[in-house]
């Protein structure tokens, strides 16, 4: 009956006629659970691996029950049969790359990938022996190695909105007998299922699109139950978990998900049409912009192309902070995916440094703008204000 993303966004995960028959799922603030007698510990510790999590809880660091409703539902929007919730999409994928890669393996991370992820690699990875090689999506085959464990990607990537033939990595990393990890948050559940394309493991920062309101940090790996199991045993030692408060809000978001992205989707490609006619526009990046790069595989992969719009302006960085401050409606910040829509100058976040922002390849001249849930004829109203005056593709 639950055919649809919209019907199981509410209702799958939650569990009818609970305590105090509350619709909606408490908000289970417990750091530890407690046993009757020492007797009912012996049964606990005999039983725990045949017994699934809702039936009994030991410690917060292990599950929760509100963690519990919000993994359920998150995995069924991905069509995963289980999900890890994590207290931030960078919890989701250290913990996730930690379990999955030992010294002496080799790990792809395709290009464009979340600062912090490459970081995490570059820094982390690499004290710890795992060999890691940043290649774009086109030269991937020509980085695999006998020792490479598993590839990394996200869907589509951050700020250019690329999207890497999916297909055509999975089987190529099934070939080589590696794991495919595929970073969706840009895509979320609605747009993309990279588990139904052969994915091994889909990890998103919740914090984004399916937090949906800015107000909470988490994150969420969803796979099979083999796949997630020592990832599990690894979230009981790092610590990385959500906390019960954090996994209300997930699934307080998740409900309203499809709903949200599917106005998304239709806004960003509206603003992309605007900004691709605009003069003092040097160029957009929209994956639903027919001349995209990217564009054929976007529209057969993905059921929608996402909230977020990029553009460079003709002005280069002077006109783009301009721009910038003199928007009205969008909020000036580092994050994405919320009912606000929020615009920034990426490039500024990075470092001060010129040669620094050089080595992420984001152009000074370009904006990253997150749509939010706003109507979009008074964002574009918004922007055309901005935009007046800057300089034009004809002037530089
Ligand atoms: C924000 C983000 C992350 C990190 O998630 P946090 O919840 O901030 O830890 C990872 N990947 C992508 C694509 C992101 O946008």
């Amino acid at each position: 009956m639950q055919d649809h993303m919209e019907t199981r966004a509410v209702h799958c995960g939650e569990t009818r006629g609970g305590a105090y028959d509350a619709l909606t799922t408490p908000i289970v603030m417990s750091s530890t659970y407690t046993f009757d007698n020492t007797q009912a510990i012996r049964e606990f510790v005999e039983h725990k691996a045949e017994r699934s999590p809702a039936e009994r809880y030991e410690y917060g660091r292990y599950g929760n029950p509100t963690q519990t409703a919000a993994e359920r539902k998150l995995a069924t929007l991905d069509g995963g049969e289980q999900a890890l919730l994590f207290a931030s999409g960078m919890a989701a994928i250290t913990t996730s790359l930690l379990t999955l890669l030992s010294a002496g393996d080799h790990l792809v991370i395709l290009g464009g990938v979340y600062r912090r992820t490459r970081t995490f690699a570059s820094q982390q990875l690499a004290r710890w022996g795992v060999d890691v090689s940043f290649v774009c999506a086109e030269a991937f085959e020509e980085a695999i190695q006998p020792t490479t464990r598993a590839i990394f990607f996200e869907v589509p990537t951050n700020p250019t909105l690329r999207v890497p033939n999916v297909e055509k990595i999975i089987a190529s990393a099934k070939r080589h007998a590696m794991a495919t990890v595929v970073d969706a948050t840009f895509a979320t559940p609605v747009n993309l299922r990279p588990l139904e394309l052969g994915a091994d493991l889909v990890i998103h920062s919740a914090t984004k699109y399916i937090g949906g309101h800015n107000d909470l940090l988490a994150g969420v790996a969803v796979g099979s139950a083999e796949a997630l199991g020592p990832i599990e045993e690894a979230r009981g030692i790092l610590g990385g978990v959500a906390s019960p408060l954090d996994a209300y809000l997930v699934l307080r978001g998740a409900k309203t998900l499809p709903l949200r992205v599917r106005r998304q989707n239709e806004s960003a490609l509206r603003l992309a049409e605007f900004l691709k006619q605009h003069p003092a526009v040097s160029r957009v990046h929209y994956p639903g912009l027919p001349d995209h790069p990217d564009h054929a595989v976007a529209a057969r992969l993905m059921s929608g192309f996402g909230g977020v719009v990029s553009f460079e302006l003709a002005g280069g960085s002077d006109a783009a902070s301009t721009c910038i401050d003199k928007l009205e409606i969008p909020h000036i910040g580092p994050t994405l995916g919320g009912v606000e829509s929020i615009a920034q100058q990426q490039a500024l976040f990075i470092s001060r440094d010129p040669a620094k922002r050089a080595e992420y390849g984001i152009p000074d001249a370009l904006i990253r703008y997150a749509v939010g849930i706003e109507a979009i004829d008074d964002l574009i109203v918004d922007l055309r204000n901005a935009l007046r005056g800057l300089p034009t593709t004809g002037e530089v």
